[in-house]
């Protein structure tokens, strides 16, 4: 496919999932089969965004042919936006499990596949009356619709009103955090530092997959947003950088979390910058051969 073509594409699935409208389902699904790992996974992930607004009989299906994309990101995002539609989803707790008994399948996969079964079990008890959940800010009972959708957005349970409290607070933070995203690497990725931009030119360079500043779920209930996360090797690499610093909500408290789950955290400094490379380079050495 043509790149220029793509990223339109890539753009257009993005806004679609933005856009609350149950109308560009069917846009979306015309996504679902484009020539583009890219552009089939932001389909897929706005597919998920919808969950709650649009028809679920029409989208768990869909979902669910694309847990057997070739291409693995297409299929873990596919076992993420099904966890959204919580107990409408039960029909794919089937396929789900077939990803977690798939020898050839990632480990990241059925670690999410692992978490989509645990979430929809739960939506399905709650509304069965046979489990309740409460909201984390306000302690009112929440509905299965908003314990998965709380879940699918921020890992955490919050009824509807509280939701869109979060909701507003974070996508202000998220916003500030994308317009200091100027500094472009090599592979093109908007980074916030020229820290940030050496360690992303020296994973790209060396092949290996990361994702950058996204969130990710560490523990129950508790989610973090590492700079860096390389999903083959489960490694959290943080930069802290002097000018990313103060946005970062409590150094140490997040670094004895990771420490607490006994999670594999690389931790570079600001002061490091000059031997940025080396550094990384012997930290990452301890878990993988570079
Ligand atoms: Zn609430």
């Amino acid at each position: 496919m043509h790149k220029q073509r793509e990223k339109e594409l890539m753009k257009r699935a993005v806004e679609l999932g933005n856009s609350g409208n149950i109308k560009v389902v069917s846009e979306l699904f015309s996504l679902l089969n484009i020539d583009s790992g890219q552009v089939r996974r932001l389909a897929v992930s706005a597919l998920g965004k919808l969950a709650g607004f649009a028809n679920s009989a029409d989208i768990v299906p869909a979902l669910q042919t694309k847990m057997l994309d070739s291409h693995p990101q297409v299929r873990q995002y596919a076992v993420k936006a099904l966890s959204a539609y919580g107990a409408d989803a039960e029909t794919a707790l089937h396929d789900l499990n077939d990803i977690l008994e798939n020898h050839a399948e990632k480990d990241y996969n059925k670690r999410d596949a692992q978490m989509a079964i645990e979430q929809i079990n739960e939506a399905i008890k709650i509304r069965n009356n046979q489990s309740v959940q409460l909201c984390q800010k306000c302690n009112k009972e929440v509905t299965a619709e908003e314990y998965s959708k709380s879940q699918k957005t921020f890992q955490r349970t919050f009824c509807d009103k509280c939701f869109d409290e979060v909701y507003l607070k974070r996508r202000n933070f998220d916003t500030n955090v994308e317009l200091n995203k100027n500094i472009k690497a090599k592979d093109g990725t908007l980074v916030q530092s020229a820290g940030e931009r050496i360690i992303t030119d020296f994973l790209s360079s060396n092949s290996i997959a990361f994702r950058y500043d996204e969130r990710v779920r560490i523990i129950e209930g508790y989610s973090v947003r590492p700079d860096f996360y390389l999903p083959e090797f489960d490694i959290y690499i943080e930069y802290w950088g002097m000018d990313t610093i103060d946005y970062k909500i409590g150094m140490l408290k997040k670094q004895k979390l990771y420490q607490q789950e006994g999670k594999k955290l690389i931790s570079l400094y600001y002061y490091d910058k000059d031997n940025l490379v080396e550094i990384l380079k012997l930290k990452l050495s301890r878990y993988i051969g570079l």
